[in-house]
């Protein structure tokens, strides 16, 4: 059964023609699938689409068969800028969720430091481990993305939603964060949807990639990645 469907789906702006138009897909529980294509042909658009930022004009939406997921509670999302908040340690950065998101919010006294524990195991898992107490001017530019995958993650989410993630990082520490997301996904099998411009990055990570055309947006091709997946 599809986690992710879109059915038939437009959506125009307010006083513009559609964004997106004609969008039909089916994203399995647990596939990771990447969206590629041009700046403008509503990579963001779909985004929005699937946490219920913005509503489709035309056509159904249905995520973990509901309308759409709420913004936060069953997804986790990251973006090309890490933005952590810069007042915080990167352990506080990545126990912010769990300070917003039911039921953990109401938990959070009472449990934190079981959630501590939670954030130092993630942050152990992508290297970060002696980094906790730091804060994000004392990282790199591929800690902080490592930091904000742990912040996207920590609530267990069933989706995680990457915005180019890792747009900004030096080609070897691209392919570092590749594997270290690969080997995330692989032990706890959320669903992925990753935006990239990267072909390479969309071919190693994703199980299916989605090429979109601009103005309107539309998918023009769908494609199964069946590779032999070396680590780069
Ligand atoms: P991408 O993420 O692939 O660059 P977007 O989804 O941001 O594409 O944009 C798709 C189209 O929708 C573009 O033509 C863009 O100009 C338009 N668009 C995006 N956001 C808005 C908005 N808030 N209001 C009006 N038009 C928008
Ligand atoms: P399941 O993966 O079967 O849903 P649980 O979520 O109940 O299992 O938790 C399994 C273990 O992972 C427990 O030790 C729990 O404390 C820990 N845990 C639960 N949620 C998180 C989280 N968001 N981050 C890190 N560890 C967690």
């Amino acid at each position: 059964t599809a986690f992710v469907e879109f059915d038939a789906v437009s959506h125009a702006y307010d006083g513009s023609g559609n964004a997106i138009e004609g969008i039909d897909l089916k994203i399995r529980e647990g596939e990771f699938v990447a969206f590629v294509g041009p700046s403008g042909c509503g990579k963001s658009t779909f985004m929005k689409l699937c946490t219920g930022l913005q509503f489709p004009t035309q056509g159904a939406v249905r995520v973990a068969g509901e309308g759409v997921a709420g913004p936060l509670k069953i997804s986790g999302m990251a973006f090309q800028n890490a933005n952590l908040l810069p007042w915080r340690t990167t352990l506080d950065n990545v126990l912010l969720p769990l300070e917003i998101v039911q039921p953990y919010r109401q938990q959070f006294r009472k449990r934190r430091e079981e959630f501590v524990g939670w954030a130092r195991d993630l942050l152990e898992t992508v290297g970060l481990a002696d980094y906790a107490d730091k804060y994000p001017w004392q990282l790199s530019g591929g800690m902080q993305q490592r930091a904000s995958i742990c912040r996207a993650l920590i609530h267990r989410p069933q989706l995680l939603m990457l915005d180019e993630p890792f747009g900004a990082l030096d080609a070897f520490t691209r392919e570092e964060l590749w594997c270290v997301l690969r080997d995330l996904w692989q032990a706890q099998r959320f669903t992925v949807i990753l935006v990239t411009h990267d072909l390479r990055e969309a071919a190693f990570l994703a199980d299916t990639v989605y090429v979109m055309s601009r103005r309107p947006g539309r998918v023009v091709e769908r494609r199964e990645i069946d590779l032999p997946r070396p680590r780069p």
